[in-house]
């Protein structure tokens, strides 16, 4: 019974572990772990007061995963709701005919199921932040304008991982009976633009498990994850029969192959079915959590690196067998 998590977890690490020790499942975990993060003012990146969009709106990302069942539950561009994990948990668990509801949909679920609601979801501080970032780019935007129907196009350049890729909160868990469950939130890219959905919310993008092989989640540059596939092509790589280390890292080489004008930093971390894990990232440094629950307390743990040159011709792309 062990948890991985992305270095901004720790937030959350004890409660979920203490669930897995109680005799919760891999999913409680998982879930329960997350909230705590969404909940937490101090990060941007992920629920409650994460950094808005280029109109000012905080839209927000989820996903959780099965391992057992391969059952999976998301939400995108979902509003005034803080837990956008147990809402993405319950699209899993009503049993609807749905993997993922966006926007407006996604919080017309959330009031169904009567999911937490907060009137305010950010702080006048962050709204400052944004109001000051656009200003400062743009002296002669009229705020109001744009929130009507104004020219987005250019501005959207501002957009920018608010915390150069040490944003999105990733739990990983495995539970006694050795079901192993992921999950991933984020309130996405700061000063996106409206309606943009990231790799958080799509299983195989950004969350993917699958107890025979193992699984995988993300954090960076959502756009890269969803165009290499890049947490279903982890897993894949296990049930081909490669070994953990060798999967990470050519789903890192897929990701650096993308080349071209859109590529920034991408993290992963991922486990196999015999408990081995890694974390990878672009950016040295970068770390992420581990602990057992046999542990007192948990290690972070450095992440291999894969370098990921931004703006990287990356032409031509070459051919990667990954089967001899
Ligand atoms: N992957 C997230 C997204 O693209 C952002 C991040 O991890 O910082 O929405």
């Amino acid at each position: 019974m062990f948890i991985i998590a992305s270095s901004n977890g720790v937030i959350g690490i004890d409660d979920a572990i203490q669930t897995l020790k109680s005799g919760g499942s891999a999913l409680d975990a998982v879930e329960i772990g997350i909230r705590a993060v969404e909940a937490h003012p101090a990060d941007h990146t992920v629920g409650y007061n994460g950094y808005p969009d280029i109109l000012g709106e905080l839209e927000l990302d989820a996903s959780i995963m099965d391992g057992r069942t391969l059952k999976s539950g998301a939400v995108a561009l979902l509003r005034g709701f803080p837990y956008a994990i147990s809402v993405a948990r319950q699209v899993m668990e009503r049993a609807l005919p749905h993997v993922l509801l966006a926007g407006a949909g996604a919080g017309r679920f959330a009031r169904e199921i009567g999911a937490e609601a907060w009137q305010e979801m950010l702080t006048a501080e962050v709204r400052e932040i944004w109001r000051e970032r656009l200003m400062a780019s743009y002296p002669t935007a009229d705020l109001a304008k744009l929130t009507e129907d104004g020219p987005l196009l250019d501005m959207v350049r501002l957009a920018t991982d608010p915390e150069r890729v040490a944003g999105t909160v990733n739990f990983i868990a495995r539970d006694r009976q050795g079901t192993i469950a992921s999950g991933v939130s984020t309130s996405g890219w700061a000063w996106k633009y409206p309606g943009r959905i990231g790799d958080s919310p799509i299983i195989g993008a950004g969350n993917y498990a699958d107890n025979r092989y193992g699984a995988c989640a993300c954090t960076g540059m959502g756009e890269m994850a969803i165009r290499a596939g890049t947490a279903r092509s982890l897993t894949l790589y296990l049930q081909l029969g490669m070994p953990l280390a060798a999967a990470g890292r050519q789903a890192m080489c897929d990701l650096r192959d993308l080349g071209g004008d859109f590529i920034g930093g991408m993290n992963l971390i991922a486990m196999d079915a015999a408990g081995g894990h890694i974390g990878f990232t672009s950016r040295r440094g970068s770390r992420y959590i581990y602990q057992h629950v046999d542990m007192a307390d948990y290690q972070m743990l450095e992440r291999e690196v894969v370098d990921i040159p931004e703006r990287w011709a990356g032409a031509p792309r070459p051919v990667r067998q990954v089967i001899p």
